[in-house]
């Protein structure tokens, strides 16, 4: 049988190839997006769902590259390695101690910045377009820092973003009770990001983001892309049961694209960020945005009918088992918040793409254009899923990008 062909393959139905499919069909082209499970059940469907358009401050600063040992190490520490692990990470680990340097950091920041400024008009555009405009809840971000020498110590951060324009209303803890009563008194003070959004419910957003994509004209193939290769002008993108000629393809497989994209050419340094949540369902929520208490590196995130409980860091590659102990560490922080939480109604563990530098790969591969990456977008992708999209389309459309183009 001859291959099948459409205009645009995208490869992988995370937030960000069904937001570039998205946009991509919606401008009239002929799309087709290859995902071998649900669309939208990778690191699209457990994370935290905040816009994070304040989050300019790339993961490598010179703070954590001082605290780089002990915050590997230390046991219940919100970042970890596993040891078996390490060999393999060596080279990423390496680059993002480099990345961490005080002007590598400044740069990423700036790099981060800019892709930031639309990302909130963004996520109104897109929901608007999808009929989602009931899953974005519109009242801000808090971080809380747990004592006065903890909010001195993020002098620096709250410095860049204020050099970049972030909006931060600076509470002391009174103020945050009045706005979080729920909250547990506590000694230190709060940032709120007055501005931000978050997404209610992650994975209904994902289902009407595919759903819409679908009534759009995007065309879902369930499989697995295992090989990608130029030839006669075209990409010839296979798998168990895969056949595909395509004129350009997106490579956005999310924390899996490293392979796909070597095979197209580039080797970028690729490895995961596995981040975790626990939820407690509950018919009255406890919070009214997503609050960040900083040191434990998670969000309590009030969801539809439940609490969320997401992050930490947790450096392990793609094959190895959840970890009870990263669980379990989540569920000791949400409870010595909320002391009345019991078990959690469930658990789970998903693989952020990261790059050393925080800052995604969004670009024309450079074995040539007919393949496009868009990866590794870290702890921002859900955040940056619409201005990806755009800037794919402005790469596919020649038309000029006014954000930066990345390694
Ligand atoms: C705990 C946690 C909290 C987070 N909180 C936030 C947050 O609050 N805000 C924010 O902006 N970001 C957050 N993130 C990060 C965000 O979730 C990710 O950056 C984002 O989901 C990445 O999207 P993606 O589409 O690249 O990847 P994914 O959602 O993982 O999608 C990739 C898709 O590609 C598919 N795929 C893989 N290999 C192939 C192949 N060979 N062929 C075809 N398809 C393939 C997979 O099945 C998957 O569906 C968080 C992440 C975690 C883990």
């Amino acid at each position: 049988m001859p291959p099948d062909s459409t205009e645009i393959a995208i490869i992988g139905g995370g937030v960000i190839g069904l937001a570039t499919a998205m946009r991509l069909a919606a401008e009239g082209r002929e799309v087709t997006l290859v995902e071998p499970n649900k669309p939208g059940s990778g690191a699209s469907y457990g994370n935290a769902g905040t816009v994070a358009d304040y989050a300019v401050i790339p993961v490598g600063t010179p703070a954590v590259l001082r605290n780089l040992p002990s915050l590997l190490f230390k046991r219940d520490s919100p970042l970890s390695i596993r040891r078996s692990a390490l060999p393999a990470l060596m080279p990423w680990l390496l680059r993002f101690a480099w990345q961490s340097l005080p002007q590598n950091a400044e740069k990423n920041a700036a790099a981060i910045a800019t892709l930031l400024m639309d990302s909130l008009s963004g996520w109104r555009e897109l929901a608007s377009q999808i009929g989602a405009n009931d899953l974005l809840r519109q009242n801000g971000c808090l971080y809380l820092y747990s004592s006065k020498q903890a909010f001195a110590s993020a002098s620096a951060d709250i410095g860049l973003r204020t050099k970049y324009g972030i909006g931060q209303e600076f509470l002391t803890a009174d103020e945050v009770a009045a706005i979080e009563p729920k909250l547990p008194p506590f000694e230190g003070g709060g940032v709120l990001f007055p501005h931000a959004v978050n997404l209610t419910d992650p994975g209904a957003m994902m289902e009407r983001l595919a759903k819409a994509a679908a009534a759009a004209g995007v065309r879902f193939i369930t499989a697995r892309a295992e090989r990608i290769a130029r030839g006669d002008g075209q990409v010839h993108v296979t798998g168990e049961a895969l056949d595909l000629l395509a004129k350009t393809v997106v490579i956005a497989a999310g924390a899996h694209s490293k392979m796909l994209a070597a095979q197209a050419g580039d080797h970028v340094a690729l490895d995961t960020e596995r981040g975790y949540h626990v939820e407690f369902d509950m018919q009255t929520p406890l919070l009214s945005r997503p609050v960040c208490p900083t040191a434990r590196a998670f969000y309590l995130v009030p969801m539809a009918n439940r609490l969320r409980v997401a992050g930490t860091v947790e450096l392990g590659g793609l094959n190895a088992p959840p970890s009870p102990r990263r669980i379990e560490l989540l569920e000791r922080g949400a409870r010595a918040i909320f002391p009345t939480l019991g078990k959690p109604d469930r658990t789970w563990l998903g693989f952020r793409p990261s790059v050393p530098n925080s800052v995604p790969v969004i670009r024309s591969s450079r074995g040539g254009s007919n393949i496009i990456l868009a990866f590794g977008h870290g702890h921002l992708g859900l955040t940056l899923a619409p201005v990806t999209a755009r800037m794919v389309s402005a790469i596919i459309g020649r038309r000029p990008n006014s954000l930066p183009v990345h390694s």
